[in-house]
């Protein structure tokens, strides 16, 4: 595996020496980035306040920024006023929701990831093909209602795990397709489709993975390093479903791992005197936030920084036009 060089030398001596080894990639993915923008080019070119459904996405840190910045959060349209504008969340929104605001004539801008609507519109089709949809993904999760909502009612049938897989009673087990939630685990998605794919073997998959490159990604660079790691801290919300998926990988593979959100979350007794700690961060979660937990430790420790580097990402996703500085009135 290739690492990049140390990064800084250190002077404290005194402190016991700690390897640092952080994942690569790790934190913001695209449709994060993307997500994070519409809400700044919004509040640019409507002026604050700008309302956004639902957090933008899954971290604190970010919602705090932006609503220092003019947005404000809401659960529901119909705490926007009728002469403001609106964002929708990367995670998708059921179809009622734009079709709510286009009834009261609200400016509204969706800045679903691009991965997710093409979820979306998978289920669309699939639909119009006469099938049922098993969608592998959590209950309650804002995708997954999303998604749910893109569909007739009774059209789609939550499966959250190879128990559901073994047990699900389908009417229509003929006529079968699954799609997942682009956030979930690779591997317990894998299990669960072998499940599905051995009960149903005419079950139709999805033309491509579901599974996102970054959840795949981070996932992967976890892996690359648990081998090496004593503790792994992984920086993202409770709430960020790929953030949770990325502890249980370490953890899976026998490090034990804990979800923080910032660095006054490290517990330093459960983290103890390891020589080799791991660090990632989930794909809403900052850089700010994994260099503050770096220095954290350095509180403490003599630090050795090293980057592996797993395997690079280059994706960007177009923001909307409607947004973009040339379209602006
Ligand atoms: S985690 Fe994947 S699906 Fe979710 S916003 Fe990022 S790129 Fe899109």
């Amino acid at each position: 595996m290739p690492y990049m060089a140390c990064i800084v030398p250190e002077p404290e001596l005194a402190f016991p020496p700690l390897r640092v080894l952080i994942a690569a990639p790790r934190g913001f993915c695209a449709g994060v980035d993307r997500a994070i923008q519409i809400v700044e080019l919004a509040l640019e070119r409507f002026g604050a306040p700008v309302y956004v459904r639902h957090e933008i996405v899954h971290n604190r840190f970010v919602v705090d920024r932006l609503r220092e910045l003019g947005a404000i959060f809401v659960d529901e349209l119909d705490e926007v006023p009728d002469d403001r504008p609106v964002v929708f969340s990367a995670h998708g929104v059921p179809k009622s929701v734009p079709a709510a605001a286009q009834s009261r004539d609200l400016t509204y801008v969706d800045a679903t990831c691009p991965l997710v609507s093409k979820v979306h519109r998978q289920a669309q089709r699939m639909i119009e093909e006469g099938r049922h949809i098993l969608f592998i993904g959590h209950a309650g999760h804002p995708e997954v209602i999303g998604t749910f909502g893109q569909v007739p009612e009774g059209s789609i049938t939550l499966v959250e795990t190879v128990e559901d897989a073994q047990s699900i009673q389908i009417p229509a087990a003929g006529n079968l397709a699954f799609l997942t939630q682009t956030t979930l685990s690779v591997d317990d998605t894998a299990a669960i489709v072998e499940t599905l794919t051995r009960r149903f073997p005419q079950i139709r998959a999805p033309r491509s993975e579901d599974i996102c490159y970054a959840t795949s990604n981070r996932q992967a660079a976890v892996k690359a390093i648990a081998g090496e790691c004593d503790r792994m801290l992984v920086i993202g919300a409770p709430n960020s479903s790929n953030s949770l998926r990325l502890a249980e990988v370490a953890e899976r593979l026998g490090v034990p791992s804990r979800l923080i959100e910032r660095a006054t979350d490290i517990d330093w007794d459960w983290l103890d005197q390891p020589t080799t700690v791991g660090i990632t961060a989930g794909a809403s979660a900052p850089e700010v936030l994994v260099r503050e937990v770096v220095d954290a430790l350095r509180s403490r420790f003599h630090v050795t920084e090293e980057v592996a580097d797993h395997s690079p990402e280059r994706m960007i996703f177009k923001l909307p036009r409607e947004l973009l500085p040339d379209r602006a009135a």
